[in-house]
């Protein structure tokens, strides 16, 4: 479907938890987050049906995201699921690689075939100062694992203050030539603020060519990582939710008030 701007909305990025286990400094407090009651977190059947009716509308590419997708219960299962479902052309995963030393296999082996992994320093002082609680060996870990089974591409989301020139990104830089990975810079965003970035290496930030929509994982549809417009799947019913974000998208966003990036998904 094409929105009142022309722009083709093809791409659906599902935050399938809140919950994390990190505690990044620039997307949670120390103190975690009041969370979603487990009552109102879509089940796997709701993702699914969400997923096939957003196909019918045009959708081809879906991203997991969260929190941390790799927490929620189950996950391997919901890939298989909506691995089975037609006409998706690109399914992906982001996850912060803390827990992919154990689920890159099964989540292969699901039908996974592309992810991104968080990483902001190959430092490990840092990291953990940025994660408060992660310990960086455990990503490398995960990502030396998730290419071993075979995972292409694996991107690197790297959070920089400004721009790739910072000493962290060098370094991550130089770590994804030598190790055949793609890295992304994404500025430190605020969205409270309106504080926004351009991707470097990835499509996020260009509003005229934005074609996302984004699912929160208690059934909002939301048309801009920068707005509050959101539309709720179970009381609309799924395809006017789609068709409203769809046809209220705005041209670009100025501040989102509701969400941070842990329940958005990023
Ligand atoms: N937990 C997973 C992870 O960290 O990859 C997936 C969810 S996380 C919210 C998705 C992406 O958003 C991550 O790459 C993260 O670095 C990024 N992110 C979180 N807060 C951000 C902020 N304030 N500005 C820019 N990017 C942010
Ligand atoms: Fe968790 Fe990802 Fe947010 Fe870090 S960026 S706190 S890993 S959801």
């Amino acid at each position: 479907m094409f929105d009142q701007f022309n722009r083709r909305i093809n791409y659906l990025r599902i935050s399938v938890t809140d919950r994390c286990n990190l505690r990044c400094t620039y997307c949670m407090p120390e103190e975690g987050i009041v969370q979603i009651p487990h009552s109102q977190i879509l089940t796997f059947e709701e993702i699914v049906e969400i997923t096939t009716i957003a196909v019918q509308h045009g959708f081809e590419k879906v991203r997991i995201t969260g929190g941390e997708p790799l927490v929620r219960k189950g996950i391997v299962d919901l890939i298989r699921m909506l691995n089975a479902i037609e006409g998706i052309t690109d399914l992906g995963l982001t996850t912060n690689g803390t827990l992919l030393k154990q689920f890159a296999q099964p989540l292969y082996d699901a039908g996974l075939k592309r992810i991104n992994v968080s990483l902001d320093t190959l430092n490990p002082q840092k990291y953990k100062a940025i994660t408060r609680v992660g310990v960086l060996s455990d990503v490398l870990d995960g990502l030396a694992e998730a290419k071993r089974v075979g995972f292409n591409p694996i991107k690197l989301n790297c959070v920089v203050e400004k721009n790739s020139n910072e000493p962290d990104a060098r370094d991550v830089k130089a770590f994804a030539q030598a190790n055949g990975y793609f890295p992304r810079f994404i500025p430190k965003m605020n969205l409270d603020e309106g504080i926004f970035g351009v991707v470097e290496g990835g499509e996020g930030g260009n509003c005229s060519t934005c074609n996302r929509l984004r699912l929160t994982a208690d059934g909002i549809l939301k048309p801009c990582l920068f707005s509050d417009i959101g539309y709720n799947v179970r009381e609309l019913g799924i395809a006017k939710a789609i068709e409203m974000a769809i046809k209220n998208k705005p041209a670009c966003g100025i501040v989102n008030r509701t969400n941070e990036f842990y329940n958005i998904g990023g």
